[in-house]
């Protein structure tokens, strides 16, 4: 049986005297490949930033690799890539290998050595999302889906189990999302990264991804892709009020 990596118990929160999130339960397992729905305001930000350790629950629990988050130690374990990240201009002045690098210095202190295989890292980060080609060029001038592949290499060089990324396909042309999907998928099934995305586009879940989980401020389904697709508008109009619309 796979691994939980990461479960919330009966997880409420509020924001002064906005409550954003209602009694959410829910566990994602080692390999899973889920996209968390739901439109804008509906709490998905929020939720990412209590599973990043970044909000505190009100009430309730959470759980990552089995241990109380707040014993949790291995940051390097979660790869994050905010939605903000690919927001770069074309005059911003770093290349491709410096962007991914800085994954690193994060990691390992601003005053510690990189790790000699260092080059070696970033040649595979970027070749997980098919960027290798571009290791020399100002990420200024990368289209937003190819940023967002960068960025996506700046969090796998430390070899997280779990990519958490939100709303990774704003700013992506339309015909290359299913690409990105692709690539998505791959790092899934033969890295065996678990990943997490959040998305308030139905459109944009695609077939790759295992689970789906229903947010607006409390989580109405989570389980397998396969059943999701039996979910009726109807049943997805009550949850979102006519927000989130299938499209078959
Ligand atoms: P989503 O990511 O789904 O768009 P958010 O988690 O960003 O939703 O926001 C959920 C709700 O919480 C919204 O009503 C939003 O206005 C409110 N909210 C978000 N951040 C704050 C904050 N720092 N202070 C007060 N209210 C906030």
């Amino acid at each position: 049986m796979s691994q939980t990596l990461i479960e919330m118990k009966n997880v409420s929160f509020q924001y002064e005297y906005t409550q954003v999130l209602k009694n959410i339960s829910f566990k994602v397992d080692e390999g899973a490949f889920l996209a968390i729905l739901g439109p804008n305001g509906s709490g998905k930000s929020t939720l990412l930033k209590l599973l990043l350790g970044l909000l505190k629950p009100m009430t309730g629990e959470i759980q990552l690799f089995g241990q109380p988050i707040d014993a949790f130690r291995q940051r390097e374990w979660i790869g994050y890539v905010s939605q903000k990240s690919n927001a770069f201009n074309s005059g911003f002045p770093a290349t491709v290998e410096e962007v991914v690098k800085s994954g690193l210095t994060k990691k390992v202190g601003l005053f510690k050595r990189m790790p000699k295989d260092v080059d070696l890292k970033v040649e595979e980060a970027l070749k997980s999302v098919g960027m290798e080609a571009f290791r020399s060029r100002n990420i200024g001038q990368l289209s937003g889906g190819q940023q967002q592949r960068v960025f996506i290499a700046r969090a796998l060089i430390s070899n997280p189990k779990i990519l958490i990324l939100d709303e990774p396909t704003v700013g992506i042309d339309h015909e290359n999302v299913q690409s990105f999907y692709d690539m998505l998928a791959t790092l899934n099934e033969e890295q065996n990264k678990t990943i997490i995305l959040v998305t308030h586009d139905v459109d944009t879940v695609s077939n790759r991804i295992s689970h789906v989980a229903c947010l607006n401020q409390t989580i109405h389904f989570h389980g397998y892709k396969e059943d999701f697709d039996t979910i009726s508008q109807n049943q997805l109009d009550n949850w979102y009020g006519h927000a989130v619309r299938k499209i078959h």
